[in-house]
């Protein structure tokens, strides 16, 4: 798959990836190398140039876009470093409005979003507006909207990467144990040590997948 800008700039240059259900990947590289074209194409946002993209067994570039985004709202999630909250908005309707595609009722929009916030351990707060929440807990209240339709696979570009290290560790194990209640989770990060604890490193550069930790090189191979 490579993905060419309308500038010409080369942002992936033939990649290819795979991500089973379940897993817990992270995507390192330095800045520029490709990581958030490879999450934004991995998520739908954003077509490739050339080669396709399959999610959950669906050829995405094959789809028309009102399907495409019927995919996207239901087995998609997504986390920004700058958590993208609705200024003037009090959590619980943040968290709601990203349900408005999901063909629930207003009421049961909110009580889905009340069990997403307590999930992220925010119960206490669904009234708070972005402006009255620590950056930890903005990214909390942006990590409920992006599962609060629990979908099976949730990209995070740099989920820590306008936090302290305290908050940063506790988006961290968030993540970890929504991982563990089953949903796959990619997180592009610059942490060196967040990457290291995961089970999966992809090192991208240049816009190529460098390396994969689930993919070792050989060191000795005999044909
Ligand atoms: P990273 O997330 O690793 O920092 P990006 O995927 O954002 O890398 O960018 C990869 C390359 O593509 C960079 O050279 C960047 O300038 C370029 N790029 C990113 N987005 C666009 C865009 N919308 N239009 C043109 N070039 C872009
Ligand atoms: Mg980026």
């Amino acid at each position: 798959m490579t993905k060419v800008y309308s500038g010409g700039v080369t942002a992936l240059g033939g990649v290819s990836l795979d991500i089973a259900a379940g897993e817990l990947v992270a995507i390192v590289g330095p800045s520029g190398s490709g990581k958030s074209t490879m999450l934004n194409v991995l998520g739908t946002l954003d077509r490739p140039t050339s080669g396709t993209v399959h999610v959950d067994g669906y050829d995405v570039g094959a789809l028309p876009d009102a399907r495409l985004s019927a995919l996207r709202a239901s087995r998609i999630g997504f986390v920004f470093q700058h958590f993208h909250l609705a200024a003037g908005t009090a959590a619980l309707d943040n968290v709601a409005d990203g349900l408005l595609y999901s063909g629930h009722r207003p009421a049961e929009r909110r009580r889905r979003a009340a069990r997403a916030l307590e999930r992220v351990g925010l119960g206490h707060r669904m009234e708070h507006e972005p402006h009255e929440l620590s950056g930890g807990e903005k990214q909390r209240v942006a990590i409920a909207r992006a599962v609060a339709g629990e979908p099976p696979l949730l990209l995070a570009d740099e989920p820590t990467g306008a936090l302290d290290s305290v908050s940063g560790a506790g988006v961290m194990e968030l993540l970890r144990e929504l991982n563990a209640g089953g949903t796959t989770v990619v997180i592009i990060t610059h942490d060196r040590e967040i990457a290291a604890a995961l089970p999966r490193q992809v090192r991208m550069r240049d816009g190529l997948t460098v390396d994969d930790s689930a993919r070792p090189a050989a060191v000795v191979e005999v044909g």
